[in-house]
């Protein structure tokens, strides 16, 4: 037994050299403007392509997070001076994160309800793990009553999801921060509406729609590419149609820099102010219609017309009006709740995800360091396993050393070095990417991704083998991953 056990110390010691280990021709680059699939679609069989506006047509530059920290706290500094001298801080936060609104803490969550230890913050300092424990009762496990909520709002928690949530909980963190370390008595359930209450304003006020139509330029990102690809579903046949919460008038300015003046052309119907998630799952709210002006007419909407306007409405109106049901329609958002859960729990339409973390992401994946830790990771894992049962002092002092090395064996430094990837955690899936499955068909960074495929391109999801299963094919040689793209073969495209 010992002997056997050395052989693995012996390896042990290797550990730094496990470029070694990893298997030949694993290291293709993934291209970040690779769509992925959780679902087969078949791009033949979709007629209608739907879309979202903010974050999924326009795509927003970063200053725009920092603008929107800054007016925040503003609002926030006529109730709390102290918060005046903190500065955003363009890194901090990530979205998907969950917020325990009573106990001030914001954290990362797994697939499991599992809070990830290392990733629990007060403010914006750590909250070591026997602290975490303690707060909550001897667990990291988060009810499912606590957590869930369909659209991310539990009575305990708040998942941060949307455009606002980076410098929403930047501004949190920063306003706990103040509190905690000048030793200010304080009740955070407050003092998260407060700020939740000033991040709205910035957003009821109309300020950011303000800011991107003074300097479209600056904000606006890649708006030649959301350009090309309505070109091209357009040219090729396609219906299209948009679905925004946002007003006319900031959709017009923004859609005539990067599509040009006659953008309405494209679209067979275009519906603003429609109130998602409610459009989706409430029939109550009838369609209006405005006139060039953006003035509200009175008329009774009997059907929606290409070249005209709409305010409001629902989707069950939308379905009997246009006809467009089942999966030949094909709607892009980058709100997993709001945009995507009703479409794909209730009404069967494809659904696609933006989820612009990815490039960043797959950025990263793409190190040699990654590829070394995430080998080593496994092959101790590995090592863990088979070698568990070997009880003899010295032989457990080598298996603590291992699991000790395991947990610091990952990469979450490599993404953001507060909390990580917002795909996983150490050893799972997070509470992001499980809902990211299950909303959506296919997932990509930008709507841009469309350009390197085919309209009648079919995206296979990569067939991973169930735990009790044999995994009898190779991943790279699998169906649908021969066809996953990467750079070198991609390279002329664009
Ligand atoms: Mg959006």
């Amino acid at each position: 037994d010992r002997g056997h056990i050395s052989a693995f110390i012996l390896l042990y010691g290797l550990s730094y050299f496990s470029s070694d280990l990893i298997p030949p021709g694993v290291c293709n680059i993934l291209n970040p403007s690779t769509i992925y699939a959780n679902n087969e679609v078949d791009l033949d069989k979709v007629d209608i392509y739907g879309f979202d506006y903010d974050y999924t047509l326009a795509l927003y530059s970063s200053a725009l997070d920092r603008m929107i920290y800054d007016k925040a706290r503003e609002f926030l500094v006529k109730h709390y001076k102290g918060i005046s001298k903190y500065d955003y801080i363009p890194s901090f936060a990530a979205r998907g994160l969950h917020y325990d609104i009573q106990k001030g803490l914001l954290m990362k969550i797994d697939a499991f309800h599992y809070i990830q230890l290392g990733t629990v913050y007060r403010g914006l300092k750590p909250v070591p793990d026997e602290e975490v424990l303690e707060l909550y009762g001897g667990t990291h496990h988060v009810p499912l009553q606590e957590v869930s909520g369909f659209y991310g709002k539990g009575p305990v928690m708040k998942q941060f999801m949307d455009v606002f949530s980076i410098p929403e909980m930047t501004l949190l963190a920063a306003a706990n921060d103040y509190f905690n370390s000048n030793g200010i008595e304080y009740d955070p359930g407050h003092l998260f509406k407060d700020v939740s209450d000033a991040i709205g304003m910035v957003h009821i006020k109309g300020y950011m729609y303000k800011w991107i139509m003074q300097d479209l330029e600056k904000y606006i990102i890649r708006g030649d590419e959301t350009y090309a690809v309505l070109h091209r579903l357009v040219s090729q046949g396609k219906k299209l149609f948009l679905i925004t919460n946002s007003p006319f008038s900031f959709v017009d300015k923004g859609m005539k820099y990067m599509v040009g003046k006659e953008w309405r052309d494209f679209f067979d119907v275009v519906i603003v102010e429609a109130d998602k998630p409610h459009f989706f799952n409430n029939c109550g709210k009838p369609f209006r219609r405005l006139d060039g002006n953006g003035d509200l007419q009175w008329d009774k909407i009997r059907s929606l017309d290409k070249g005209q306007i709409y305010k409001q409405g629902n989707l069950f109106d939308f379905l009997r009006l246009t006809g467009w049901r089942g999966s030949k329609v094909l709607y892009f958002g980058d709100h997993l709740y709001s945009d995507l859960a009703d479409l794909m729990l209730r009404h069967g339409w494809r659904t696609a995800a933006i989820v612009p973390e990815l490039e960043m992401e797959t950025r990263v994946v793409n190190t040699e360091q990654y590829a070394q830790s995430l080998t080593w990771l496994q092959a101790l894992t590995g090592l863990l396993e088979r070698m568990q049962m070997h009880r003899d002092l010295e032989s457990k002092e080598v298996l603590q050393d291992w699991l000790k090395e395991r947990e610091e064996a990952v990469t979450k430094n490599l993404f953001n070095p507060h909390f990580g990837s917002i795909f996983r955690t150490c050893h799972n899936p997070t509470f992001f990417s499980r809902r990211l499955c299950r909303f959506s068909d296919l997932y990509m960074a930008s709507l841009s991704c469309l350009l390197n495929y085919d309209l009648s391109y079919t995206f296979y999801p990569r067939r991973t083998p169930l735990q009790h299963e044999a995994p009898l094919w190779m991943d790279q040689l699998c169906t649908g991953c021969m066809k996953t793209p990467f750079l070198e073969e991609m390279a002329h495209i664009r």
